[in-house]
């Protein structure tokens, strides 16, 4: 029943109105076609919508899914059904694979298909966007024509600096020539110049200047990848370090899907989508690439998205959200640093863009490549045990650049009594000075920000708490406040002890402020860039820290997982990683063990990726933990081994699949029991285990109290078929009580 073209009768997803389609009639005279964004009439008022199918009979008559807005409020079924009121768009925003992939989507992370639809249009394109900024411009008029009054002395200053810079935008002109609007509207009305409006480019590459790259003649390992990637029919995991040349066979393969007259996506973990990453695209692609990233303006990210849809850029570089983008037809999906834990949404519909991707790719007849130095143990089971991706392998670095030399400290023996372990160790203080000395960069990895992680009373040792999450507060020492990581509620450090009254305090852990101040004490002559949310707030700051580093404006980068990912600096030899175990402690997380070799992994490959050689040097409290050793060796495929074997005889991901269903609620009383009694509904239902509920790991935050039940199933279907019928979607949300579904759930927090 669903045409693309034609049909009396259009299914329509109604925004904001979850779960359900409405039945319209199509007008005579508008053209009406699937994917299509209308404007339809819903009770009162006029809203947005897609139109998800057409047919020529109305399928909303008694009996038949779809029901129209009037049987769904009880008034009595109109005479006809009301019609489609405008179809302000010319090309669909859905293709049917779309619309296919996106159905797939809310079924299997259980969420409504209108949400889903939502959440595949960024929201400058769902709001309809601004239209194109236009911004006035000044423009030198040459000659200056005859018989116009004279300028004084400051004038004809002015118009020489205009001709000069050959006029530009005028606010920013204003600035740079320190003069005034006023000032620059007597010269137009003068006759000299002319200030016109224009329609302002919104391309996010416009005005970078990027020199062209051409195809490298690829390695031995990168030719029999890329001939892999070309003729597989599965999705192909790329296993290569940083450094072995991914991103080059990436390149190549999209200028041979380009040619074939197909389209391309590259995802990349948000973090990473720095302007040097684009720029490697946009050397090799020029003007075909688009980037869809949520630090665009609105307008950027609306215009980017309008051109993908209209064919003008057929290469698109984006975070997890791009891999929705309108490319048609798509020839190759690519997924790079795939195990990177951002690729999953963390609000509903909380789906993984690595998966949603596998499955596009396979709807639309398109390659897949997901590549990593550390896949996700998901990915690696589906490429050795069960056959399903292609396994290729780029052995080394390219250029013969060694992999870094990896030592591991035991902090343990470092300890001072009563003082704890020091932020550094003798080690590590000693390559930093020599790293130094010899004029080269280093990076120092802390996943804490702030001063102290804790701020505890000296005389009782009783820790200030959020007054609102079961959490303590972080000091931070920059504006000697005491802020929550949760929920951001700060205040000031108390002068007495709320629990004893003594009047001393004593931040106890380290962060990365700390570390900042305790590296001014041994290096004082070092520059020091700091980069951690609280350094990082502004919208361009990520990039300049970045590009000032580069630049070699400083010696050591400091930072937390912001810094492990994605970036290339030829001139850093070494790296330091204060606290490996730091992420391995985290109750309940059986994921820890793999982020922490994911994490140390990414981190050392850092270093050592120009001409010189590298050295990692990791700070550990735990140096026996097999993660630890297995990434300070370098042995991923040891670490997979022991780590999937573990995680069959425990029954856990990727050997089931796991749900994680959070109870959340101002009364902890109502919480718990609605929790309670859903679990033992849960472990009811045939083909499943749930567990107990229980206390979640952040049991309270922001003053709401959080339960949990895990739910294991052999596929995801089981479970979204148990969830719905004990806890029906339309239930999920109330003012006392909210309930999050969250299957393939990464982290149990
Ligand atoms: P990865 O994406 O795996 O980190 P890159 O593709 O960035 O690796 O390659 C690392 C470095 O090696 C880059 O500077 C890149 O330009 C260079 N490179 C990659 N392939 C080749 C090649 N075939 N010949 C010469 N240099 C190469
Ligand atoms: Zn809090």
């Amino acid at each position: 029943m669903s045409e693309s073209n034609g049909g009396a009768y259009a299914q329509v997803a109604v925004e904001q109105v979850p779960d359900r389609l409405f039945t319209y009639a199509v007008p005579p005279g508008l053209e009406v076609r699937v994917g299509m964004r209308v404007t339809v009439p819903w009770r009162q008022i006029l809203r947005q919508g897609y139109v998800i199918s057409l047919s020529d009979v109305c399928p909303a008559l008694p009996g038949r899914g779809a029901k129209t807005d009037a049987d769904l409020f009880g008034e009595a079924p109109p005479p006809r059904v009301k019609a489609i009121a405008e179809a302000p768009d010319p090309l669909p925003y859905f293709t049917e694979t779309t619309l296919r992939l996106l159905r797939w989507m809310a079924a299997y992370y259980d969420v409504g298909f209108t949400l889903a639809l939502r959440s595949a249009l960024p929201a400058p394109v769902r709001e309809g966007g601004s239209r194109a900024r236009e911004l006035l411009t000044v423009a030198p008029i040459l000659p200056p024509p005859p018989h116009r009054p004279p300028l004084s002395k400051r004038q004809k200053a002015l118009y020489e600096d205009i001709v000069r810079v050959d006029g530009g935008l005028l606010a920013p002109l204003c600035k740079e020539l320190s003069t005034t609007l006023q000032t620059l509207r007597r010269l137009a009305a003068m006759g000299y110049i002319a200030v016109e409006r224009r329609e302002a480019p919104r391309n996010p590459l416009a005005g970078r200047r990027i020199l062209p790259t051409k195809p490298l003649p690829l390695t031995e390992a990168q030719a029999a990848a890329l001939r892999v990637i070309l003729a597989e029919r599965r999705p192909t995991l790329l296993f290569g370090v940083t450094g072995s040349g991914k991103t080059e066979v990436y390149m190549q393969a999209i200028a041979q899907t380009l040619a074939e007259g197909r389209g391309a996506i590259v995802l990349v973990p948000e973090i990473a989508l720095t302007p040097q990453t684009v720029n490697r695209f946009a050397a090799r692609f020029g003007q075909q690439v688009a980037v869809l990233h949520s630090a665009l303006g609105d307008g950027e990210r609306h215009d980017e998205w309008h051109r993908i849809r209209r064919g003008e850029a057929r290469v698109v570089v984006g975070p997890r959200s791009a891999v929705f983008a309108p490319v048609n037809p798509l020839g190759l999906l690519i997924v790079d640093e795939e195990h990177d834990s951002g690729y999953k949404q963390d609000e509903s519909p909380r789906y993984s863009a690595r998966d949603v991707a596998v499955m596009r790719a396979n709807l639309e007849g398109a390659r897949c490549v997901l590549g990593s130095a550390t896949p996700s143990l998901e990915s690696w089971r589906n490429a050795t045990e069960l056959g399903k991706y292609a396994l290729v392998r780029l052995p080394g670095r390219v250029g013969g650049a060694t992999l870094p030399d990896v030592a591991i400290v035991d902090l343990r023996e470092a300890v001072r009594p009563g003082q704890g372990a020091p932020i550094f160790s003798e080690p590590l203080i000693d390559a930093l000075k020599s790293c130094l000395e010899r004029g080269e960069q280093a990076i120092l990895f802390l996943n804490r920000r702030g001063y102290a992680p804790t701020y505890q009373c000296g005389a009782c040792g009783e820790p200030i708490a959020c007054p609102h999450c079961s959490a303590r507060m972080t000091y931070h020492a920059k504006d000697d406040t005491l802020r929550c990581h949760l929920c951001g509620a700060w205040q000031r450090p108390p002068a007495a002890c709320p629990r004893c009254g003594a009047p001393l305090f004593k931040p106890l852990g380290v962060g990365t402020q700390r570390v900042e101040a305790a590296l001014g004490a041994i290096l004082p002559r070092a520059r020091v860039i700091r980069m951690d949310a609280d350094s990082t707030g502004r919208r361009h700051s990520h990039d300049e820290l970045l590009s000032a580093f580069r630049a070699k404006e400083a010696d050591i980068l400091l930072g937390t997982q912001m810094i492990a990912k994605g970036l290339d600096f030829p001139n850093v030899t070494l790296v330091g990683i204060l606290a490996a175990d730091r992420s391995l402690n985290i109750p309940y997380d059986f994921r820890a063990p793999e982020r922490t070799f994911q994490l140390i992994a990414q981190v050392s490959g850092r270093a050592g990726r120009g001409a010189l050689p590298g050295r990692v040097i990791v700070q550990t409290l735990q140096p026996e933990h097999p993660a630890i050793r297995a990434a300070c060796d370098c042995a991923y495929e040891r670490f997979a081994a022991e780590e999937l074997e573990a995680r069959r005889d425990a029954g856990l991901p990727p050997y089931a699949k796991l749900a994680c269903v959070t109870f959340v609620g101002p009364d902890p009383e109502a919480v718990r029991r609605a929790a309670e009694t859903a679990a033992r509904r849960l472990a009811a239902c045939r083909g499943l285990e749930a567990l107990p509920a229980m206390p979640a790991p952040l049991e309270r935050k922001e003053d709401r109290w959080r339960w949990q039940i895990l739910v294991k199933a052999p596929s995801s279907k089981a479970i979204v078929a148990a969830c719905d019928h004990v806890i029906p979607r339309d239930t999920r949300v109330s003012d006392d009580l909210r309930v999050l579904v969250d299957v393939d759930a990464l982290f149990l927090a």
